[in-house]
């Protein structure tokens, strides 16, 4: 059964192949294959608009499902891609049926990695798909006390969110700052101190040393300072790992071949814009046209109703001049190395993006962010 291109990960970065590939005039029969029961959607509204309740699944949908119609792209939705015979150029499926392609796009995305020793409480809670998302929504209520595990983006996100909605919240973090890949560290305490002023408690460099639980719930966090944290529900959001484990020979190996090319997340992105355009990227490649420039990705973040926008990868000693008002949650700062600028911040700015943007691109020696494989 079908030929063609069938992408494997009904996320962002299939979408944005199938999208190219009919507007590049692919004529050939397109099929994206997910495990999920639900059509592609969008995710970064799952710990904003969605878990506050502002948007129903339906509006974070990328087509209708007409437009799949219309465009002659099948979804198999509900059977996940479980290994592959790069010889008969098969793509095997859970459900033990096999689907053959001319391309294969590896889209699979990440998974929200585990707390050890946590499996058997039913308050834990992940997010990464719309399911988990409806999940956690629907235990948070005013008083709720949440604790969420990890101040990376996502943690940052859902902090904020769940304060909002009345939830007592505490933020751990392992590191004595969040996000050190992300944020110099005078905008790490810069958000952490934006938390606390919202009342979130925020504890950082602290570790869990033990689990505190009564049969299938947890009840509270024994941390390595000796201290106790009480909680109703937690959110485990400690970092992801890609879905690659059903690849015979890993990503890497696998997109030298001219058939098979990788995107987005499971590629080693882990943000909407690199994901975006490495879908689209893909597209090209199989259309046979040559590889676009690589723009100069970046992330965006929500927390209590300011956006925070990042470009680049600041290290701790490189030097930060701040413009505008932080204490206003108004402000952008650019990150320099050997006055070279390397990195920027815009919080509560989008005007400024575009140009902080033509400014880090036209510095890059080197372009930060990985190519589509
Ligand atoms: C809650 C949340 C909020 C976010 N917010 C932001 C944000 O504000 N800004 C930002 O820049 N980025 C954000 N991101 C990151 C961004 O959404 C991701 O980088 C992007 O979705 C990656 O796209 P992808 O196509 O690689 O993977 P995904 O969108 O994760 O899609 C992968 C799909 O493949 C499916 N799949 C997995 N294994 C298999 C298999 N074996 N067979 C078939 N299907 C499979 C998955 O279930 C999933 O549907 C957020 C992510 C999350 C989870």
């Amino acid at each position: 059964m079908s030929a063609g291109v069938v992408i494997a990960g009904g996320g962002l970065s299939g979408q944005r192949c199938a999208e190219a590939l009919r507007q590049g005039g692919y004529g050939g029969a397109i099929t994206i294959v997910s495990n999920e029961a639900h059509p592609p959607y969008d995710r970064p509204p799952l710990s904003k608009a969605l878990l506050a309740g502002e948007k129903e699944q339906t509006e974070i949908s990328f087509r209708s499902a007409d437009w799949y119609e219309e465009q002659g792209i099948e979804l198999l939705l509900g059977d996940g891609a479980a290994g592959l015979d790069v010889e008969r150029r098969k793509l095997l499926l859970e459900s033990g049926a096999q689907v053959d392609y001319e391309h294969l796009v590896i889209a699979t995305g990440s998974r929200a990695r585990q707390l050890p020793g946590s499996e058997q409480y039913e308050n834990i809670h992940s997010l990464r798909t719309l399911d988990d998302a409806i999940r956690l929504r629907d235990v948070l209520r005013p008083g709720k006390r949440l604790v969420v595990l990890g101040a990376g983006l996502i943690g940052q996100e859902v902090a904020a969110t769940a304060i909002g909605h009345g939830a007592e919240v505490t933020l751990i973090e392992a590191e004595p700052l969040p996000l050190a890949r992300a944020l110099h560290p005078e905008m790490a305490q810069w958000l952490v101190d934006l938390q606390r002023e919202e009342g979130v408690e925020v504890k950082l460099g602290a570790r869990v040393a033990e689990l505190i639980g009564d049969g299938d719930r947890l009840e509270a966090l024994l941390l390595d300072d000796g201290s106790r944290v009480e909680l109703d529900e937690m959110l485990v959001a400690i970092g992801v790992i890609p879905n690659s484990d059903w690849l015979p020979d890993g990503i890497g190996l696998l997109t030298a071949r001219p058939d098979i090319h990788g995107a987005g997340d499971v590629a080693g992105g882990d943000h909407w814009e690199l994901a975006a355009h490495q879908g689209k990227a893909v597209a090209h490649a199989i259309l046979g046209q040559g590889p676009a420039p690589v723009p100069f990705t970046g992330w965006w973040s929500d927390v209590h109703g300011v956006r925070l926008q990042g470009l680049g990868q600041p290290a701790a000693n490189d030097e930060i001049v701040f413009e505008g008002s932080p204490g206003e949650r108004d402000f952008h700062a650019v990150v320099s190395r050997d006055g070279v600028p390397v990195a920027a911040l815009a919080v509560g700015q989008p005007r400024e993006i575009p140009r902080l943007r033509k400014l880090l691109t036209e510095h890059a020696s080197t372009q930060p962010a990985k190519e589509a494989a």
